[in-house]
C-alpha cells in the first residue's frame, strides 16, 4: 500500500508541473502498454480502499469501488492494485481484527482509530 502511493505520487509528479493524477489518465507512451481495461477490485481491494478513504465517500460493493477508484487512480496502476493489495488484505488489514498494531499505514489511516 505505500509502495502504491509512493508509485502513484512519483509518476504525478514525473509528468510535471500541474500534472496529477487525472494528468496521469492521459500520459502517452510505453506505460499504455501496460493498462488494464478496469482496475481489479475484489472484497480486498473495496475494504482497504475504504478504511484508508481512498474513495470519495463509503462504497458498498467492490463495483462501486472500482468505478470510485477509476475516477482518481491513475490508469496505469490499475492492473496492479489488486496484486498489491490482496496479500496485504490476507496478512494485514483483515476483514475483522485488521492488524494495525503491526501496520505501517496506522499513522496516515482514518479506520485504525475506530477498529
Ligand atoms: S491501519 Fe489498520 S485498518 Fe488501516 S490499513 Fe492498516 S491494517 Fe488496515
Amino acid at each position: 500500500m505505500t509502495a502504491l502511493s509512493a508509485r502513484m505520487l512519483t509518476r504525478s509528479r514525473s509528468l510535471g508541473p500541474g500534472a496529477g493524477p487525472r494528468g496521469c489518465r492521459e500520459e502517452p507512451g510505453p506505460l499504455r502498454r501496460r493498462e488494464a481495461a478496469a482496475a481489479a477490485v475484489d472484497t480486498h481491494v473495496h475494504r482497504i480502499a475504504n478504511r484508508l478513504r481512498w474513495t470519495k465517500k463509503a462504497t458498498k460493493s467492490p463495483e462501486e469501488t472500482r468505478a470510485a477508484l477509476e475516477e482518481w487512480l491513475p490508469r496505469e496502476l490499475w492492473h496492479e492494485i489488486n496484486g498489491l493489495l490482496v496479500g496485504f488484505g490476507q496478512q494485514t488489514c483483515l476483514p475483522v481484527h485488521p492488524r494495525c498494531h503491526a501496520c505501517l499505514n496506522q499513522a496516515l489511516c482514518p479506520a485504525a482509530q475506530g477498529l
